[in-house]
């Protein structure tokens, strides 16, 4: 495997393999991996001929207050691990490498990224999605993979690559989760002891509220509220929100309509996020 850290190196090589007909993956992360990167990894190498994964702590999508400085980083364990992965490539760059210091031109998706986390967090899909434009701008993928436990950042970035043209395919990978339910995150590392082991009840939650939907006659607007009262009581956390959306993250009145239950919890000084799939039935998504 590759170690790369400047975006020429990352061209050059990129250029070699293109003219030699590879298909290129990109899997773009902040590192600290999971299961969740790395099962994504193995997404791209089964369906591209070269894997790159972008490992960038990136700056613009973190608001003042949040825990940029504190993001859990571990570049040692990281390499290790993408080079078990089979990870052709891997490109960590430092911040100058990536953002010009007077840098001032954003990418923004105008509503697929207002609702949910956008609400309390409203210029971090304009991070995301100026990042992952340059990220494709650097390595040309001819595809990128993201995790379904960020629906939200899937559908702001399918949205983009559609409005914009870019020449990619987004592929989604499912959510990976501990035994007990919980999404892997690499903010589940802030957890306490005891926040660990309540905040299975956020998808246990979100899990009963599909589940509550499906029945015949089910009132949505009900359904949710018990759903957020059972997670805060059952968390001991704070529900930011509890939402039924559709695919475009719009939020629906009729449970006809719902394509996905997604909430964000407050645990502690922890923010954690989930989403169930209504439609598929794929309660573990
Ligand atoms: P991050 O490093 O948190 O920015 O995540 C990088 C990629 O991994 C994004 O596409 C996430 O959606 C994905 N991801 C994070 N957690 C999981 C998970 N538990 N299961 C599947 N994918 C995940």
């Amino acid at each position: 495997m590759k170690l790369v850290k400047s975006k020429i190196e990352v061209r050059a090589e990129i250029a070699r393999l293109k003219s030699a007909g590879a298909r290129v993956g990109l899997v773009p992360t902040m590192g600290y991996f999971h299961e969740g990167h790395l099962s994504l990894m193995r997404i791209s190498r089964r369906q591209a001929d070269y894997t790159v994964v972008s490992l960038f702590v990136n700056p613009i999508q973190f608001a003042p207050g949040e825990d940029l400085e504190g993001y859990p980083r571990d570049p040692e364990r990281d390499l290790d691990l993408a080079r078990k992965e089979g990870v052709d490539l891997l490109f960590a760059p430092d911040k100058k490498e990536v953002y010009a210091p007077n840098a001032s031109t954003f990418i923004e998706e105008t509503s697929v990224s207002k609702g949910l986390c956008g609400q309390s967090r409203p210029d971090h899909f304009r991070g995301v999605t100026t990042v992952l434009t340059k990220l494709f701008n650097i390595v040309t993928p001819d595809l990128a993979v993201f995790g379904r436990k960020d629906i939200q950042q899937l559908m702001v970035i399918r949205r983009m690559v559609r409005d914009l043209d870019f020449p990619v395919e987004i592929v989604a990978g499912p959510t990976v989760r501990e035994p007990d339910g919980l999404a892997l995150s690499s903010r589940n590392l802030y957890l306490s002891k005891e926040e660990r082991r309540r905040a299975p009840d956020l998808y246990r939650g979100l899990q009963a509220a599909a589940r509550a939907l499906a029945e015949p006659g089910a009132e949505l607007a009900g359904v949710l509220e018990s759903a957020r009262r059972e997670i805060e009581r059952n968390t001991g956390g704070q529900v930011e929100y509890i939402s039924a959306v559709d695919n475009d993250m719009a939020e629906v009145k009729q449970a006809s309509d719902c394509s996905y239950l997604a909430a964000a919890l407050q645990l502690g000084s922890t923010r954690l996020i989930d989403n169930v799939d209504v439609n598929t039935g794929d309660l573990s998504n």
